[in-house]
């Protein structure tokens, strides 16, 4: 799991700043939304090796009444959502009354904090610090957020609070020696069923947990139904992944002798009764889990429409590269002419993920239930299969010969050979000349040649180019 990192302060401290520099970290922007709620804004970045999630709050004046209100409820929500908190201060301004309220709330948490002085930009780092010593928070950090001093430092001293644990490796990396045919392409008809059938690839594709399945949708689409209804009668386990109200609660069971593991971001059997003193919807937990997920079920719900939320949601499943099922919910009870109106709008709305299947269910009544399972498995597999570098290579030829690459400066871009270089979703790496200056439109060209070729549903594809050798 991603570490969480939330941003508290009053305004004008350089959160946004801070948070802008945080997610857009020279070394990789590895996705950046906002908006998901209106008053926090989340998004991930990665500076060295880690990846984390970071949340910027609004400001907390200090003019409200009292700590609760003064702690306006979104700030105290991501605080209680993040792994830590980094309290921003103001060198330039100095301590305020507002700092101190913040302050005194935040010795009230266990929360890992850091205090950030921010604006050291020109003026000494330690005078500037010594002035809010009087905090109580051990862990004072300097920074100038606008230039980017320190910000690098200031992570990585953050970050050595979570160890990256063993086990997080991709379902890739952990099966990147099953790929050694990278560079020399075999040949012959014989080596590509090979490759692609190698069933100690497929049973280490199938860890313990068999395919997880993370069920997301904002609140009330109807993800608790759903994921009783997925479940039926079965007797499951459940787990809580890490036992925060925070994490989501992984149900593995089978089905038809296939191992899933459904990730609930709903809760619903959460095991005993945890206080919830979070919000039942959390964004950091429904983005955990489509980062943890092979495969996204995204619960919209009929009777609303398609609203921003979604969208965003939909955004961030689509950054991460997971497969995903779309599932309309609610579909009892609606007249023809509605399902029409909404059918056409999804159509209208959701063509940047139309590699995705649409169900029509209710998860109340049952219908259209069992499906699904269908487009996981589907989805699973085109997330997963690790095609040959002689398929994939003959697959360029053929579509290079079909559609040139245009001539740059009079001279042709020249693709050679393909493999693949990552799973879930499939990595297709092109090598060859040029490759800069391929067009987005010859680009998308390829992406639908494999797609179609390989017959993958479910999974988006990306396309990465090399140039050389
Ligand atoms: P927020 O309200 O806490 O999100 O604060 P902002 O990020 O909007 O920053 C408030 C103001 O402080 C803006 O004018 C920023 O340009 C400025 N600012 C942010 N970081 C720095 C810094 O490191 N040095 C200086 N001198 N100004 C900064
Ligand atoms: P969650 O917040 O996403 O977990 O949503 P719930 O599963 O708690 O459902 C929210 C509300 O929608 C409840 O009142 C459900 O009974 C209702 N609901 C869920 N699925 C359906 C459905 O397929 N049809 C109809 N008509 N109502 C549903």
């Amino acid at each position: 799991m991603n570490p969480v990192i939330a941003l508290v302060g009053r305004p004008n401290v350089g959160k946004s700043t801070l948070f802008n520099r945080l997610t857009r970290s020279r070394d990789a922007l590895v996705a950046n939304y906002s908006g998901l709620t209106r008053d926090r804004q989340y998004g991930e970045g990665r500076l060295g090796e880690r990846d984390y999630i970071v949340i910027d709050t609004g400001g907390i004046s200090g003019n409200e009444e009292g700590i609760d209100a003064a702690m306006a409820q979104q700030s105290l929500q991501a605080i209680e959502e993040a792994d830590a908190v980094l309290f921003l201060v103001d060198a330039r301004v100095g301590l305020t009354a507002a700092d101190e309220m913040i302050g005194q709330h935040l010795r009230t948490r266990n929360k890992p904090t850091f205090l950030i002085v921010n604006k050291i930009d020109g003026i000494d780092d330690d005078v500037a610090k010594s002035e809010f010593y009087q905090l109580g928070i051990a862990e004072t950090v300097g920074i100038a957020a606008a230039h980017g001093r320190n910000v690098r430092g200031m992570i990585n001293q953050v970050m050595e609070l979570f160890p990256r644990p063993e086990t997080e490796t991709s379902l890739f990396e952990s099966e990147e020696a099953l790929l050694t045919d990278g560079l020399d392409i075999p040949t012959g008809e014989g080596s590509i069923e090979l490759a692609e059938q190698s069933t100690s690839a497929k049973s280490q594709l199938e860890s313990e947990h068999g395919t997880k399945v993370a069920i997301v949708g904002r609140p009330n689409v109807g993800k608790s139904t759903l994921v009783n209804r997925l479940l039926g009668e079965e007797r499951v386990v459940v787990y809580d992944h890490a036992g925060t109200t925070r994490d989501s609660v992984y149900i593995p069971f089978e089905r038809n002798e296939q191992r899933y593991t459904l990730i609930d971001t709903a809760g619903v059997r959460r095991r005993g009764r945890v206080a919830e003193s979070i919000e039942k919807f959390s964004v950091v937990k429904t983005l955990q889990a489509i980062r943890d997920a092979n495969v996204v079920i995204l619960v919209l719900d009929a009777r609303t429409g398609l609203v921003e939320q979604d969208l965003h949601l939909l955004g961030f499943v689509i950054e991460t590269g997971r497969a995903l099922v779309i599932a309309v919910n609610k579909w009892d009870g609606l007249e023809q002419r509605v399902k029409q109106d909404i059918k056409d709008e999804l159509e209208y709305r959701l063509g940047f993920a139309n590699f995705a299947r649409i169900h029509f269910i209710s998860a109340l009544h049952g219908s259209g239930v069992g499906n699904l399972y269908e487009s996981v498995n589907e989805a699973y597999k085109a997330a997963t299969t690790r095609w040959s570098s002689n398929r994939l290579t003959r697959l360029l030829e053929d579509a290079v010969a079909e559609h040139q690459p245009p001539l740059v400066n009079g001279h042709r871009i020249k693709l050679r050979y393909a493999h693949l270089g990552g799973l879930n979703p499939p990595l297709v790496v092109i090598h060859g000349n040029q490759t800069a200056a391929v067009p987005q439109t010859y680009q998308r060209y390829l992406e639908n040649t494999f797609r179609r070729e390989l017959k993958i549903v479910g999974s988006p594809i990306q396309i990465e180019f090399r140039t050389g050798e």
